[in-house]
């Protein structure tokens, strides 16, 4: 019997609802904030992600699923590599919203010069081929958040500020959200910043890990991250960008913490905070529950560069993603039970010679907009309230010979049991009025 990958998940009844709250909350914050919502392909080109998040990354280099037709397959297999592919046919399910987005950008000329900036927010599902451990799937699903057009540290402070708030609004207690910001400077000093990374990993390449060592090269920002304990002691005395910050940076971030303490929102700055992605330029945050341990619900930056890497005029940005399934956990882990109730919904019983008129009750019922269920499998009575409570049914429609004769039905609270008799026309209103109330 075929089985679900491992690494992903299904959404299904509470979870399922967990995701749409967290949809629908996501349109109220960002809606207030001016976001419109967008949807881009799960598919892109292979290009999309090696132009935008960099060849050297590992998200490129080892995560990235890609995609092969059936009809390439064999060819592909033939020839042993994928040198006969063109651009068009080399594809992969997207890691990560952000490039995809900036390449529809560009296609759609969303943000045409001098324009005022674009807002979007976008949700749904990322792969990256990862070993699979508990936060961290291989399909999963991201809320995500991008302006482009402007470099205004206002922006970088705004969108923070509406992050944070999402949050909340999800269940975090402030308190509880560390959020570490940093600035990772800019085409004109970054180079310098990464050379002498790059000069100091390879100064005490001896005492680090081979892929350190291999970073020195490909990526040296990313030694920042290694998890192997010597690594990161030596680590702990390599220079640091905000050292090296050019005066404008310098002045951009100065005005971003200034705007944050303004709004009163709570930060770190932490130095040693360089997010995976090539892309990121000034402005990188990461958000993290400390007492949930399921690593970083949500991080983002500006990404000034990224429009003119996929091939488009320059174009500030500026994002962030935020993950479903750790903030799941996240919240449980505090005790918060993020899974809200489903729908009150209304059951249309009978006896077994009232199906007709269940039939139309039925309908009329969800054409007035009322969630209704009924019997499918010719259940007693008894079975059928039954079936009406493990539904969550909070009203039941009774329709016996009596009331048919009477052209009314019963109306029974499936908590109190208590029943009136109300008639067929006034049935719909008589119902919305009682689970409004
Ligand atoms: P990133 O694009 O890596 O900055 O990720 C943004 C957010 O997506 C993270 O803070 C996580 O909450 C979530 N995320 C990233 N990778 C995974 C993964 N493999 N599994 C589950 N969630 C993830």
């Amino acid at each position: 019997m075929p089985q679900k990958v491992q690494g992903t998940e299904d959404l299904i009844g509470s979870y399922m609802r967990e995701w749409e709250r967290m949809l629908a909350i996501a349109r109220e914050v960002f809606g207030t904030y001016g976001f419109d919502a967008v949807e881009t392909p799960a598919l892109e080109q292979v290009d999309t992600f090696v132009h935008g998040i960099g060849e050297s990354t590992d998200v490129v280099r080892k995560e990235m699923f890609r995609v092969v037709s059936g009809a390439l397959l064999g060819d592909l297999l033939a020839v042993g590599n994928e040198s006969g592919l063109k651009a068009r046919q080399r594809l992969a399910l997207r890691p990560e919203g952000t490039a995809g987005f900036v390449r529809a950008a560009i296609e759609n000329n969303l943000v045409p010069q001098g324009a005022a900036p674009v807002k979007a927010w976008y949700a749904g599902p990322m792969f990256r081929g990862e070993r699979p451990q508990k936060g961290r799937l291989r399909q999963f699903h991201q809320v995500g958040a991008e302006v482009l057009g402007a470099s205004d540290p206002a922006l970088d402070a705004e969108l923070i500020i509406m992050l944070i708030e999402f949050f909340v609004k999800l269940g975090f207690p402030a308190e509880s959200l560390k959020l570490r910001i940093n600035s990772m400077g800019d085409a004109i000093c970054r180079p310098a910043y990464r050379a002498s990374v790059r000069a100091f990993i390879l100064a005490h390449a001896d005492g680090m890990c081979d892929d350190c060592r291999e970073r020195a090269e490909l990526n040296p920002l990313r030694a920042f991250d290694c998890k192997n304990p010597a690594c990161s002691e030596i680590m702990q005395g390599a220079p640091l960008v905000t050292d090296q910050l050019c005066p404008a940076c310098a002045a951009h971030y100065a005005q971003v913490k200034a705007y944050l303490d303004e709004a009163g929102i709570a930060y770190e700055e932490d130095p040693t905070l360089v997010r995976g992605l090539d892309y990121y330029t000034r402005t990188v945050f990461e958000v993290d529950v400390e007492e949930a341990g399921v690593g970083a619900i949500g991080g983002g930056g500006r990404y000034d560069g990224l429009v003119e890497l996929e091939g488009g005029k320059p174009t500030p940005g500026i994002g962030f993603a935020v993950g479903f399934e750790r903030i799941s956990l996240a919240l449980r882990a505090l005790g918060s039970s993020p899974a809200p109730e489903p729908e009150p919904c209304v059951f249309v019983a009978c006896t077994p010679d009232q199906r007709q008129a269940a039939f139309s009750a039925t309908h009329a019922l969800r054409a007035a907009g009322i969630r209704t269920e009924a019997d499918y499998q010719g259940r007693s009575l008894k079975s059928q309230f039954k079936l009406a409570d493990k539904l969550g049914a909070r009203l039941c429609v009774v329709l016996g010979p009596d009331e048919a004769a009477a052209g009314s039905a019963t109306l029974r609270d499936m908590e109190t049991h208590e029943q009136v008799l109300v008639s067929l026309a006034e049935l719909a209103e008589a119902i919305k009025a009682r689970l409004e109330a």
